[in-house]
């Protein structure tokens, strides 16, 4: 208990020696003591993340060594305990996550928006395909004598239509309602297919050719599935803003998906806009840079820091004729 202690406790030696550390400071472990003893006896050391409440009652995470100390027997006879105080890093480290959570989920909430248009017209088709079917039905039954498989088949296509428009509005609700994010064994390719659906209008709209180059044999990954569509959405409104503002033609979007020889997915993202400047290619990526008008300048910098947590890489490159392609990989679900 040395003057780093005195001072970071507030508890002066006489008062604690003797003592047991873990009731006076109130020490909350990242799990039990029984492993931790354990994990000393087999390893001679541990290393964790462990609270304390000093003497005022404030809370201090620390970095925590532990050494076991052995007697001229070998029998183990003491621990000596090294603690670092990381309070700040870690209200700062949890505050810069809560604030790239807050941007991150206006930015979906954004894209949302943008899409809203295109979206109402997405579910617009299967409502009015409900009510025709719905009329026809009704006409199916007041015949005489009703017509029930007509009517059956009418109710069939009823339901058809409402989950379509229902799996629409729960593809965008998920996309806008902030959720705590979860890692799962993802299928890539039924990811994108389901971006596609949100965003085929506005590609459609802006006269984008589509294609996409799935691998049927693509590995699994693991991820946050709402991310890495917000990843995708991202690339491809910035691929199809690109090419409507360049006015070139034809505008194509190709989107390929790959297994990357290692461990990895790697997606892809080609546009036939512009292209990007090789001297602007890491500012891009930078927070609040952007060349639009209206444009918040934040998708690529949260793509990129969505697809780090990942585990991955979010990078971009000019084609060789025109336009650019945007890449990224996550790794593959073990
Ligand atoms: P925003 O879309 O709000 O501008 P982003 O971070 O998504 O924010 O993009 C930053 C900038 O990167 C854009 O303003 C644009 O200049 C450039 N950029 C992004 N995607 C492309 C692309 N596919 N082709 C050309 N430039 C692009």
């Amino acid at each position: 208990w040395n003057s780093g202690a005195e001072a970071m406790y507030g508890h002066n030696r006489e008062a604690v020696v003797g003592g047991v550390p873990f009731q006076l400071l109130k020490t909350v472990f990242p799990v039990s003591l029984d492993e931790i003893n354990a994990e000393l006896l087999r390893a001679g050391r541990w290393e964790g993340e462990l609270t304390h409440k000093t003497r005022d009652g404030k809370q201090v995470v620390v970095a925590s060594r532990w050494s076991l100390q052995h007697d001229n027997k070998g029998r183990p006879v003491s621990i000596i305990e090294v603690n670092n105080d990381i309070t700040e890093r870690k209200q700062a480290q949890e505050f810069l996550q809560q604030t790239q959570a807050t941007l991150a989920h206006y930015n979906r909430v954004t894209l949302a928006g943008e899409l809203a248009a295109s979206i109402a017209h997405e579910i617009n088709q299967p409502l009015s395909g409900v009510v025709i079917n719905g009329n026809a039905c009704l006409r199916w039954l007041a015949a005489i004598p009703p017509n029930l498989e007509e009517a059956r088949d009418a109710a069939t296509r009823i339901v058809r239509d409402g989950t379509r428009a229902g799996d629409v509005v729960a593809r965008i609700r998920a996309l806008a309602t902030r959720s705590v994010p979860t890692k799962d064994r993802i299928d890539m390719n039924e990811a994108i297919r389901d971006v596609i659906d949100l965003a085929g209008d506005e590609m459609k709209k802006n006269h984008v050719r589509l294609r996409t180059k799935l691998a049927v044999d693509l590995a699994p990954v693991l991820g946050d599935r709402i991310q890495l569509q917000q990843v995708l959405l991202n690339l491809i409104m910035n691929g199809v803003e690109a090419m409507g503002a360049s006015g070139k033609q034809p505008r194509e979007l190709i989107i390929t998906t790959q297994n990357d020889g290692g461990d990895k997915v790697l997606v892809a993202v080609q546009d036939s806009g512009p292209g990007l400047n090789p001297e602007k290619i890491e500012e891009m990526f930078a927070a609040f840079y952007t060349t639009k008008p209206t444009g918040m300048g934040m998708g690529l910098s949260i793509c990129r820091s969505i697809i780090q947590n990942h585990g991955g890489r979010l990078w971009a490159v000019s084609n060789e004729g025109q336009g650019a392609t945007f890449h990224f990989t996550v790794p593959q679900y073990q």
